[in-house]
């Protein structure tokens, strides 16, 4: 992260753009954070330019408990005391962050996932978020937006300023990975039409530009949703296993494949298959000690 600069954008709502962009909300001579940096060294220019500013960080808002969000929560809060509000289901995760890496790969991972890109260091949520009103007193709402992660949530306030965290992501940030961490296809979808409908002057992506209408990007964001869905079902015309799909969808969207893109991809693809098959339009058997997926659901 090059140094960072503090954005206004309306009122008492503020910005720090960067690799994760961070929000930053003033009341009085205090700040809360939105989340704190892809990494130490983000949190640690962070904290900086908050002193320079002449800001005590009241507390840190952890949208979601992923590295690149959460990587300078522990420098900053063993800096300064300072809270963490997270959501319930992202909490387990802030404090244990080693199991990121074992969520995506399923199982013990490999030294390959051993690194700041997938295990931030931990730190401690000391306001769990049990009301999503808990600080309506400061002008600051959470807001659940699950889908991308596990129980994820965006911040409106009092400015019309909606920080919507990874619930979508700019077109050039699409365009880079092609096909998008999510965990929970169904929710990932409904949080965009929430993100769409809600009014606000500014809207907020972790990655991406600050947009004042939301409209074409959630259109862009849902429309990969479903073209991945769409190459799913035409790769599950052939009863294939799971390698095949994520080869053969890999291979549409031009994802190069790693082990950390392995890992992504691949939970992401298993996603997709829970999720179609949930909705029936997929179905799987098991023969000759492999797990075969088949669309359309009611084909033998
Ligand atoms: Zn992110």
């Amino acid at each position: 992260m090059a140094k960072p600069e503090l954005v206004n954008l309306a009122g008492s709502s503020f910005v720090i753009p960067g690799p994760t962009n961070i929000g930053l909300i003033t009341r009085g001579a205090e700040a809360y954070l939105i989340d704190s940096g892809n990494d130490k060294e983000a949190g640690r220019k962070i904290l900086r330019l908050c002193e320079e500013k002449g800001l005590a960080i009241r507390a840190i808002i952890s949208t979601h408990s992923n590295a690149d969000h959460i990587g300078g929560n522990e420098y900053i809060q063993t800096a300064t005391g300072c809270k963490i509000y997270a959501s319930e289901g992202e909490k387990p995760l802030i404090e244990a962050p080693g199991l990121e890496a074992s969520l995506l790969w399923g199982g013990m991972p490999g030294a390959e996932l051993d690194n700041k890109f997938f295990r931030a260091a931990p730190s401690r949520v000391t306001e769990p978020i049990e009301d999503y009103g808990a600080l309506a007193s400061e002008g600051i709402d959470f807001f659940p937006l699950p889908g991308h992660f596990l129980d994820m949530i965006g911040i409106m306030t009092n400015d019309k300023v909606f920080y919507v965290a990874d619930s979508l992501f700019g077109p050039k940030v699409l365009e880079k990975h092609r096909i998008p961490f999510i965990y929970d296809v169904a929710a990932y979808k409904d949080s965009i039409r929430k993100v769409r409908a809600t009014e606000a002057d500014y809207y907020v992506m972790s990655h991406g530009d600050v947009e004042r209408d939301i409209g074409a990007v959630a259109d862009a964001n849902l429309g990969l949703v479903e073209r991945i869905e769409e190459s799913i079902l035409d790769i599950l015309g052939d009863e294939v296993n799971f390698e095949v799909v994520l080869k053969d969808l890999c291979g549409r969207f031009g994802v190069e494949l790693g082990y950390g893109s392995y890992a992504l991809v691949g939970s992401t693809t298993r996603s997709f298959l829970s999720y179609l098959a949930k909705e029936k339009k997929i179905a799987y058997r098991f023969k000759e000690g492999e797990m075969l997926w088949k669309a359309p659901a009611d084909s033998p």
